[in-house]
């Protein structure tokens, strides 16, 4: 069962591997970006702690509309809107639930990622984080992931040739680096998964 409080910790744990990883997110985004990303997370990042510190939350629907509110409004780039959709996303599949059950959270999984999808017009192979969210919520409605999965589909998306976003002016030259989105949604996957829920 994922409650307010246990969404509070996953939160505040993807906050602080986004800090923590910064450097790596961004040095991912170099050759095959503007090598941006990790600045562009830490500053949603840092918004967001900002915004949730001067607000009593007391739902997890009001959790993820706050951080979706601040990613929309405050980080540029791709990777704010595609993750603000995403939390709005949450916010909305977690409306008036006190806690979520598994089918629940497959469910908020789901709807994330259709947002995702629909925001960002890209499907499986293009190399962007969609290659990260399908498999993980394929993978978690029929039974346990584990971290070392996501890890691996965070790896997966070397080879491919990125044909959505910025890396895709670079062409086959995007082939041979992981994708950095894919990377800082790993990390969304993996703390979730650090909770040990279900
Ligand atoms: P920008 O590309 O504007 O500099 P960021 O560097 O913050 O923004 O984010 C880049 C990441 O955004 C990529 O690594 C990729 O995973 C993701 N991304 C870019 N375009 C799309 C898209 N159309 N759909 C899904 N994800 C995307
Ligand atoms: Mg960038």
């Amino acid at each position: 069962m994922l409650n307010l409080t246990s969404t509070q910790r996953w939160m505040e744990h993807f906050f602080e591997e986004i800090l923590t990883h910064k450097e790596h997110l961004s040095d991912l985004d170099n050759p095959i970006g503007d090598g941006d990303h990790g600045i562009n997370m830490a500053r949603g990042v840092e918004a967001t702690k900002e915004a949730l510190a001067t607000k009593d939350i007391t739902s997890i629907n009001e959790l993820f509309k706050t951080i979706a509110m601040t990613l929309l409004s405050k980080v540029g780039g791709a990777a704010g809107p595609l993750y603000g959709s995403v939390f709005l996303a949450f916010a909305k599949a977690s409306l008036d639930l006190e806690s979520l059950s598994k089918e629940q959270v497959i469910t908020l999984f789901e709807e994330g990622q259709t947002a995702l999808m629909s925001r960002g017009k890209a499907g499986v192979g293009e190399k962007t984080m969609v290659d990260v969210w399908v498999p993980f919520t394929a993978q978690f409605k029929k039974g346990a992931v584990r971290l070392e999965d996501v890890d691996g589909f965070v790896e997966a998306t070397k080879p491919l040739k990125a044909t959505k976003g910025r890396a895709a002016y670079l062409g086959e030259r995007s082939i041979g680096h992981v994708d950095p989105g894919s990377y800082s949604s790993g990390l969304l996957f993996k703390t979730f998964l650090t909770l040990e829920l279900f």
